[in-house]
């Protein structure tokens, strides 16, 4: 990048700066900079990130001659660059000679090498998914849920070391969890924190493992949860269950469980938000004649009164006859029931007799409806004959 700092600048050294000069010139500027000293404080992260980055570069003898050459453009594999690969280079051989002088006395008795460089930390969420029906959905239910959880170890109290032996800090990361290296990317050069892949992210190698939980920590075992599965869930939402997830590290608290909720097909009903949907047979006669007929609803089955006249596909609401709301479950929302006239098959012949005089008194009027436009149509090739 063009408006990047020379990295002797950074450091604050002339470019004839021994290793030694470089070293101390690093040391004073990291535990300025140093996050752990400055949290929160991004200035100063970023300026820890340049410290880093020119220490990384200078002092190497390699690096450094292709940087006084080439300056920035060494590094980024442009024009005239030597096309240097960051990408894996580690800063811990940097920091594990450094942070021993650096922080070894520690500050105010607190330690900012234990356990991945972070106090209490709450456990990961665990997530887990449950097959419910509609109509469980539909008014709650409870289920149980059978998991494998992790508990902290009760011999080595989640250490992980045999009980009587303790954990030693990381060389690798100097028990930070994570590791530095610089990254070619389209924009240059980049900071790029990852885990420490000695220890993990823990910031800690157990030499003695403990023979319970073989140096993990925790143990594991198979648990029931009782899941309360709230009226008028819907498909794809979840549940909650507080602190039945993975457990936290250095006493931080459990985390989560997530129960994510499927909810299966209902033969004759379906579901907008809290609005329930579904078709309900009526005869020929009820709908021309009207009638009291049958409805299955998520309550049951509810008597509804078909008025005469009733066409086909006409819909209805009943009313509060829906899902209960997830928030409130009195309040719920309406069943719309569409109304499907069904035509009259198989027959037998005195039906189709009844039929056929219906049709010759109803088909009177029906062909007076047809007729009027018939007769203008007529008269209209009359007119044109
Ligand atoms: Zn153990
Ligand atoms: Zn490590």
């Amino acid at each position: 990048m063009a408006d990047k700092k020379d990295y002797y600048e950074v450091l604050g050294v002339g470019k004839n700066a021994t290793d030694e000069e470089l070293k101390k010139a690093f040391r004073g500027l990291a535990k300025k900079y140093h996050p752990d000293i400055n949290p929160g404080n991004k200035e100063a992260e970023e300026k820890f990130k340049e410290i880093q980055e020119a220490y990384a570069v200078l002092s190497d003898p390699q690096k450094r001659s292709q940087y006084d050459q080439f300056g920035h453009a060494a590094f980024e594999g442009g024009a005239g660059g030597a096309g240097f690969d960051f990408s894996g280079m580690d800063f811990s051989d940097i920091f594990g000679d450094i942070f021993g002088d650096l922080f070894g006395g520690g500050f105010g008795g607190r330690s900012y090498r234990s356990g991945g460089g972070s106090g209490p930390m709450k456990g990961q969420n665990l997530r887990a998914v449950i097959q419910i029906t509609f109509l469980e959905a539909a008014f709650g239910c409870e289920k149980e849920l059978e998991l494998t959880l992790k508990d902290e170890c009760t011999q080595c109290h989640g250490t992980g070391a045999k009980p009587g032996t303790s954990a030693q800090t990381c060389g690798r990361c100097g028990g930070k969890g994570r590791v530095m290296y610089a990254q070619q990317s389209l924009f240059g050069t980049v900071q790029n924190v990852q885990t420490c892949p000695d220890c993990r992210g823990s910031g800690k190698i157990i030499k003695d493992k403990c023979p319970a939980c073989s140096g993990t920590g925790y143990t594991s075992s198979k648990k029931k949860i009782s899941v309360q599965i709230p009226a008028g869930i819907d498909d794809g939402q979840s549940v909650r269950i507080r602190e039945k997830g993975e457990p936290g590290i250095n006493g931080g608290g459990r985390g989560d469980l997530l129960v994510e909720v499927r909810v299966q097909n209902h033969p004759i009903f379906q579901r907008r938000n809290t609005d329930v949907f579904s078709t309900a047979p009526i005869s020929y006669a009820q709908a021309a004649l009207g009638g009291t007929i049958r409805i299955n609803t998520i309550d049951g089955e509810v008597e509804y009164d078909v008025k005469p006249g009733t066409q086909t596909d006409t819909r209805i609401r009943l009313k509060g006859k829906g899902i209960p709301s997830l928030r409130n479950r009195n309040s719920r929302g309406d069943h719309y029931v569409t109304l499907v006239v069904q035509v009259p098959t198989g027959l037998n012949s005195q039906a189709k007799e009844l039929l056929r005089q219906f049709d010759a008194q109803t088909g009177d009027s029906l062909a007076k409806q047809n007729g009027a436009a018939g007769n203008k149509k007529r008269s209209f090739w009359d007119k044109n004959k």
